[in-house]
């Protein structure tokens, strides 16, 4: 201590160094196995660039953007309406990176095969950064196919495909890009969208007026709307802007932000609809499938920012443990941390991996029937499964951290907060499961496209093998009330297959712990002989 300068009273010491900055894609062995192997080499060098920016500048904005949270702004200051929201200008900088780097708009605006593939690794690598700002980006991308089968609507579809952002509040003709949320949820019921009750008369001319509310209504300065209304005709889905083709307001009426457990960076607000101008989208009554093929984008993004939230809970606690010294060598050293780590990296991958197949069958579907059949099931059986690990996940990897794990500067706690959201959204564990029954049991082609995805996995290993004999039986006598254990062992038969599949050196281990029965419920718990020194140098470069 005699060398320390006056009025000093310790040393800081043993910390790690900072986290970033950090090349995402160059440091993700998996994910980039993954978009070679799931048809995506032709983009490797726009995600390549894209993982590096995400790393460094994106991450340091994420911080702004979650740390000052949006404000909602009804009146300006003579009393006039304006339902503004107001954003830290961080937010708009990661709108406008994602937005002009195609993570909204790729897979439409240039359609080769493989840009589903390459837009989901984007999607992966700036949910990393920041998660707020993915659900814009995920409701913009999903609603363009919905808005392209509307020949009066295409110019919004290649809008909202652009690569540009343009956050002003004018209307959409003065802008190159723009950006579309979604108003399903009313206060009556979100999952039951049926019982919606917000009416939609029609003006005569193919407009409609809409009187009534949604209960949730995220990213509310998006330049328009689909929402689902009652017509005369049943349930059916329209396009509302924000601002009227003359400039003028439309009518509806942001009434308050949603005060969120997370999710910080996006606004979700509730919001009127005072006989607001819409535009029909797809025949009255038909609004539930109108819907249905954006539900199926939404879902595989849920899947990829849960998978992309627990790589970087993952990245966090071994770069922590890789740095940090404890009874005298570094975390990473001592086996019982280690046996943690790399259960954490099997997840991981099996996450990523899995959710980038399924980004594949989403690419395929327009050219192969099967592939279609097959993304429809397995973003359900994703939602649900990938989801739902990844709360219990990113709190393991805040506890390799220790007290730091608990505290703002480390992102663990932002990612702790945002972790349950993927799961409640876009159809909630429960709805996930039924849907996979339904599917399963009343839509053909989708027991075949599982049994063929199982079956092209097999050979490989003998529990796995034997794990999916038992499991062909079981798909065919399905019950609701054990639907849930139903879909568990499906997800992780699908996980094991497409890591069997790839020759992952994780695929051996992840079997024997998830479909064998070697594994308790918490993580750390692999068998105490597993080889685990590859995993996690394979997990993240030193
Ligand atoms: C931050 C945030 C932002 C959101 N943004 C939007 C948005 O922009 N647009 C939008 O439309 N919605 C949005 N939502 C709403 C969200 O999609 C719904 O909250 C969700 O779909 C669930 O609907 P609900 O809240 O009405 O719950 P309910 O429908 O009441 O369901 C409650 C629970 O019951 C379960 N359940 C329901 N029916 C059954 C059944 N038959 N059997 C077994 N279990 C069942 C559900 O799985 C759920 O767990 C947002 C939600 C959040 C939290």
């Amino acid at each position: 201590m005699d060398d320390l300068p006056p009025f000093e009273t310790h040393r800081v010491d043993n910390q790690p160094p900072p986290f970033e900055p950090r090349d995402l894609w160059g440091d993700d062995v998996v994910l980039r196995d993954a978009v070679e192997r799931e048809g995506a080499a032709a983009f490797v060098s726009r995600v390549a660039t894209y993982g590096a920016l995400a790393g460094d500048e994106l991450y340091r904005f994420g911080f702004d953007a979650n740390r000052d949270r949006p404000r909602l702004r009804t009146h300006d200051r003579t009393g006039q309406r304006i339902d503004l929201v107001e954003f830290h200008p961080a937010y708009h900088r990661l709108m406008d990176v994602a937005k002009s780097h195609g993570v909204a708009g790729l897979s439409w605006h240039e359609p080769a095969p493989g840009a589903h593939v390459a837009r989901a690794a984007l999607s992966y690598l700036h949910h990393q950064a920041e998660a707020g700002t993915s659900c814009p980006l995920t409701m913009t991308h999903a609603a363009v196919p919905v808005l392209q089968r509307e020949p009066g609507l295409r110019a919004w579809a290649a809008k909202a495909s652009a690569p540009h952002y343009d956050p002003r509040d004018v209307p959409i003709a003065d802008k190159a890009g723009i950006t579309l949320g979604m108003g399903m949820t009313e206060k009556q019921g979100g999952s039951d969208v049926r019982a919606n009750a917000t009416t939609a008369t029609p003006h005569g001319d193919g407009t409609y007026a809409l009187v009534g509310h949604k209960w949730f209504f995220s990213a509310p300065m998006c330049d328009g709307f689909l929402v689902l209304a009652q017509a005369e005709g049943g349930l059916t889905c329209f396009l509302m802007p924000r601002r009227l083709d003359d400039g003028g307001k439309n009518a509806l009426r942001l009434m308050r932000l949603k005060d969120k457990l997370g999710d910080w960076a996006n606004a979700s607000s509730e919001v009127e609809f005072i006989g607001a101008h819409a535009w029909r989208v797809g025949e009255e009554g038909r609004g539930v499938a109108s819907i249905i093929e954006m539900v199926m984008l939404t879902r595989l993004d849920c899947m990829l920012g849960s998978a992309a939230e627990m790589r970087m809970a993952l990245a966090q606690a071994l770069h922590h443990a890789r740095h940090r010294m404890t009874f005298g060598k570094p975390l990473v050293d001592h086996a019982l941390m280690r046996n943690v780590l790399a259960d954490l990296a099997l997840e991981s991958e099996a996450a990523t991996a899995f959710a980038l197949r399924v980004a594949r069958a989403v690419d395929a579907a327009s050219r192969d029937p099967h592939e279609a059949t097959f993304a429809r099931i397995a973003t359900a059986v994703g939602k649900y499964w990938i989801c739902k690990r990844a709360p219990t996940f990113v709190n393991e990897a805040q506890e390799c951290l220790g007290g730091a794990g608990y505290v703002e500067e480390s992102i663990l706690p932002r990612l702790y907060r945002q972790a349950p959201l993927n799961s409640i959204w876009e159809g909630s564990g429960n709805i996930q499961c039924l849907d996979v029954l339904r599917a399963l049991s009343r839509e053909s082609g989708t027991r075949e496209s599982v049994a063929v995805e199982l079956a092209s996995a097999s050979g490989r290993d003998a529990i796995y093998d034997a794990f999916v004999d038992r499991l062909r039986t079981d798909l065919s006598s399905a019950s609701e009330a054990g639907t849930r254990m139903l879909v568990e062992r499906l997800a992780l038969a699908l996980q094991a297959a497409v890591l069997l599949r790839a020759g992952s050196p994780a695929a051996a281990l992840f079997v024997r712990s998830r479909l064998g029965g070697e594994h308790g419920l918490a993580f750390g718990t692999l068998p105490d002989d597993a080889d685990v020194g590859a995993l996690l140098s394979r997990a993240l470069p030193a």
